[in-house]
């Protein structure tokens, strides 16, 4: 993200001792002479507009960096000072720079911190909650238990039956649409409009720079450097054209209720041809006077389905074949 300064603006600061709010540049209070402390929060003094300055020493003095207490008498001296101004020590060595580069606070509605505050839950509604994950926890496992909880059983094979299907697919022209640069070559017609595409930090050819709202960085002298954050939006060409492609023309479907399943078929042209085909064998089961169902897509266990074969099951308490296999 490219940030713009757009100017300097002067900043207030409020004296410790005595409360008085001064001009951010003024470096000792103007009504008691109290050094503006180390930890001083410096803030806007109109929040709603910016009333940038025009003086060049005060910009170039944002600009330097900044300030430094002098680790003597605590004055606040300009970045590139080298003896105090008040007390005249050496402050090249052991002087405390001051914070910079806080983002003093936009004028945004402020928040009233009661509605930030999350709501109290009432007691009874907390034991409710707290019950009612313990009971969650206990049918969960529970049910699991019996999902997993298995008995053999014996059950011969009632009725059987297959569901074939397979995709029929043709190659024809359809509409579609995709970035300039990505249209297969050979497309010799298509249509085409300027869409936002990305995102650039350097300006580059059909792009338009959008920027963010302007904010306030305190630059540690007093006084404060406003900046927006901008992009710049590329604009491509989006086209739309047409394109020879495989597409689903039908699906064809066959079933039956003995054990030779085939695939279904159809006269096919030479634009057409086969696509994704799919397979579902049920087989019913009785045993001890109830029926069991199974579901399954191996055709080799299916052939071995005979009508009134004996097959070993594994039941689980919801009454699901878990596995099944013909007995010898
Ligand atoms: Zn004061
Ligand atoms: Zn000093």
């Amino acid at each position: 993200m490219a940030t713009k300064v757009l100017g300097f603006i002067e900043l207030i600061w409020t004296c410790d001792s005595c409360g008085t709010k001064n001009p951010g540049p003024i470096k000792s209070c103007t009504a008691c002479g109290a050094p503006q402390p180390l930890n001083v929060q410096f803030e806007k003094v109109d929040t709603r507009s910016f009333d940038f300055i025009k003086d060049q020493a005060l910009i170039r003095m944002a600009q330097i960096g900044a300030d430094k207490h002098c680790p003597y008498c605590g004055t606040r001296n300009l970045a590139d000072t080298a003896t105090c101004v008040k007390c005249g020590s050496d402050i090249t060595v052991g002087s405390q720079t001051r914070e910079a580069s806080r983002i003093i606070e936009n004028p945004q509605p402020k928040i009233i911190p009661a509605t930030r505050q999350p709501a109290k839950l009432p007691t009874g509604v907390l034991v409710f909650i707290v019950i009612a994950v313990l009971a969650l926890c206990v049918f969960g496992g529970i049910y699991f238990s019996k999902l997993n909880r298995t008995e053999q059983i014996t059950g011969t094979v009632s009725a059987i039956n297959w569901h074939r299907t397979v995709e029929v697919l043709a190659y024809r022209q359809v509409e579609t649409s995709d970035w300039e640069d990505q249209i297969p070559s050979g497309v010799q017609h298509y249509d085409c409009d300027l869409r936002h595409r990305y995102d650039s930090q350097v300006e580059v050819p059909n792009s338009r720079e959008v920027c963010g709202e302007p904010y306030t960085v305190d630059t540690g002298t007093g006084i404060g450097r406003v900046q927006q954050d901008c992009v710049y939006q590329v604009y491509e060409n989006y086209c739309s054209y047409q394109t020879m492609t495989w597409t689903l023309l039908d699906t064809l479907a066959a079933d039956g209720s003995d054990l030779q399943a085939y695939w279904p078929q159809a006269q096919l042209s030479s634009s057409e041809k086969y696509g994704a085909t799919h397979e579902r064998y049920t087989i019913v089961f009785t045993a001890n006077g109830s029926s069991y169902q199974m579901t399954t897509s191996d055709y080799d266990l299916y052939q071995r389905a005979y009508p009134g074969s004996a097959w070993l099951l594994d039941i689980n308490s919801f009454g699901d074949i878990r596995s099944a296999s013909p007995q010898p």
